[in-house]
């Protein structure tokens, strides 16, 4: 196991902002992993455990412990009664595999294409878009505890799945790293053509859409949003949707229509409605496009915080702080983030 010291992080991420990690160690199997856990552990380093980096503001000042690069690689399938499960090793690009599961014309994952990151992290904060989230099709998650330094299998109903939450992001932050994910998919089977934007991509059409064309489609529309990860687009050196879809009372949300007019929604668990954040935030004054010096708003995307080049961690900040305080003082909704910040003396 190498350990390096003083890596820049920045370029380990999709913002492109940030400081060094103090030790870096990237984990190219399950016993790299735990030597490296271990090595943490007796050296009294903070561990912080690295995917793609497409969900993370990294601090100015980096990270002052060990990062863990997850770099294991490997998928396999087999057929299990009507669904083929695969397992995937936590460090395969997240959209190299989905790739790979529609080239096997296996469904339940089509509509997540071209999400940047990892396999791994897509448990973490249940991965979702277009109408499909991966706690629909993952079966278990294997994972290393950090607490006992054992490997286990977790079943989907053990991994507290959510909107974009799950035991990893909340409950038990910090204490399981995932080593291998398994998806049970349906061969042969329908794409889910339910989200509206899939909807118009395809109306007019005669058939029904196969699932590559479903991939390719959902590619298409994320492109024009810049939500794929194109390089020297600075519209999408980003982490993503900055902020979750907050989720209101329905008598909230009468509330805010009212003063407001129509805004587009969603229903949520409970009885919730779940409000467009990217409607609040074009709507308390942040247009896409706008700057405030090197950080904005992506041109194509309102949710999306951007480095529009040379940005710090200190200037997204900034940014994201004004949005979050326009908003409730216009609406009285309070935003809250979604990507994970690292290295932050206090969560921002
Ligand atoms: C342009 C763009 C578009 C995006 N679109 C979407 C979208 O449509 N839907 C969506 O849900 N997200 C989206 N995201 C966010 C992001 O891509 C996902 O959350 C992705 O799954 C993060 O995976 P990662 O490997 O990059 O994790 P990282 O960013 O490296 O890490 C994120 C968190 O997961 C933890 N983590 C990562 N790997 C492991 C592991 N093996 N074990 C334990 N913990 C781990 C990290 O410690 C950290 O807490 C987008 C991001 C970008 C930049």
């Amino acid at each position: 196991m190498q350990i390096r010291q003083e890596v820049p992080l920045a370029p380990l991420t999709t913002f492109k902002v940030g400081g060094p990690a103090r030790y870096f160690v990237e984990a190219r199997s399950e016993a790299d992993v735990c030597a490296a856990v271990a090595e943490a552990r007796n050296r009294g380093w903070p561990l912080f455990v690295l995917g793609g980096g497409s969900n993370l503001v990294i601090s100015d000042a980096g990270w002052p412990g060990m990062v863990l690069k997850i770099a294991l690689t490997g998928i396999s399938e087999r057929r299990e009664g009507p669904r083929t499960l695969f397992d995937a090793a936590a460090g395969e690009d997240w959209d190299g595999f989905v790739a790979h599961t529609v080239a096997q014309d296996c469904a339940g994952i089509e509509c997540l294409s071209g999400i940047p990151g990892t396999v791994g992290g897509t448990p973490v904060q249940n991965v979702g878009a277009y109408g499909q989230e991966v706690s629909e099709t993952i079966t278990s998650v294997r994972v290393l505890d950090t607490t006992t330094g054992n490997t286990r299998e977790l079943e989907n109903a053990d991994s507290g799945f959510a909107y974009r939450s799950s035991i990893f992001n909340a409950r038990e932050r910090g204490r399981y790293i995932v080593l291998r994910v398994s998806f049970g998919l349906r061969p042969e089977g329908a794409p889910r053509i339910a989200y509206a934007d899939l909807k118009n991509y395809f109306a007019g059409r005669s058939g029904p859409p196969t699932l590559a064309e479903t991939r390719e489609a959902v590619r298409a529309i994320r492109l024009s949003k810049a939500m794929l990860i194109v390089p020297g687009d600075d519209d999408c050196r980003s982490a993503g949707s900055f902020f979750k879809n907050p989720a209101l009372t329905r008598e909230a949300f009468e509330q805010l229509q009212s003063h407001n007019g129509p805004i587009p929604n969603f229903p949520a668990r409970d009885g919730m409605v779940k409000v467009a954040a990217a409607w609040l935030v074009e709507h308390a004054g942040f247009s896409k496009g706008m700057s405030r010096g090197a950080a904005g708003i992506s041109r194509r995307h309102a949710l999306a915080i951007v480095n529009r080049g040379g940005a710090t961690a200190a200037d997204i900040i900034a940014l994201k702080d004004e949005i979050q305080q326009r908003v409730l003082d216009s609406f009285g909704v309070q935003l809250h983030p979604e990507p994970v910040f690292v290295g932050f003396d206090q969560q921002p």
